[in-house]
């Protein structure tokens, strides 16, 4: 286990770990572990009775929610220092502050920005309204776009820099799933710019694509 010392994370020059561009998380030992094996598109579609406001309100508050949990299980591994900034593939994020000003930070501070934000949005009555009749504001769908784009940039990070530490402790299938049921839903309500997802999409069209039979199994590993 001398990986989790960081002998191959830690660069001082800050470099890349180089393990982590072979995409480990494409190889299909690990694509095929998921923790459910049905259809996570007929999960996301809107049910006829319920508001679309409301089950966008409702899914980004759950997406939000399950994000931060699994960031949080490799959180001690994302430190200024393995992760000197927010990246994941050849892109590299920066935040913009409240004034539209670009700010380089670590990936930690990118990721604490964004679930501090996120958290302010979701708990605002006003915005995220939880009493009955009470209406939802006009820029709610903007609002529900800027806040999925940035748990992607979450979701896309943990792939790229923090997979190893997470098949190491067994949460790969938990991620591959959390990660299915997000792209599902951004892509069936158009929540995110397909430019900001192409990055991922090698494994999207993976992950997406229906399991073989033989395979659609949860114990199979
Ligand atoms: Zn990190």
């Amino acid at each position: 286990m001398d990986w989790l010392m960081g002998k191959s994370k830690t660069k001082p020059n800050g470099k890349k770990p180089p393990t982590e561009e072979k995409k480990q998380y494409l190889e299909t030992e690990y694509t095929k572990v998921r923790v459910v094996d049905f259809d996570l598109k007929e999960l996301v579609v809107l049910p006829t009775e319920i508001d679309l406001n409301e089950w966008l309100a409702s899914n980004t508050t759950t997406f939000f929610n399950l994000i931060n949990l699994q960031y949080s299980t490799i959180s001690e591994f994302c430190t200024g220092d393995t992760c000197q900034a927010m990246t994941a593939c050849n892109t590299t994020y920066y935040w913009y502050d409240e004034k539209g000003k670009k700010t380089k930070c670590t990936a930690p501070q990118y990721v604490d920005f964004v679930m501090s934000l996120v958290q302010k949005l979701v708990t605002d009555e006003d915005i995220f309204p939880t009493k009955y009749g009470k209406e939802f504001p006009n820029a709610f769908d903007t609002l529900v776009k800027k806040i999925c784009k940035y748990l992607f940039h979450v979701l896309a990070h943990i792939y790229w820099a923090h997979y190893r530490e997470t098949v190491a402790m067994d949460l790969h299938g938990h991620l591959n799933t959390l990660y299915t049921h997000f792209i599902v839903f951004v892509r069936e309500f158009n929540l995110v710019d397909p430019k900001e997802t192409v990055i991922m999409d090698d494994l999207s069209e993976v992950l997406c694509a229906p399991l073989p039979p033989a395979q659609n199994h949860v114990t199979e590993r």
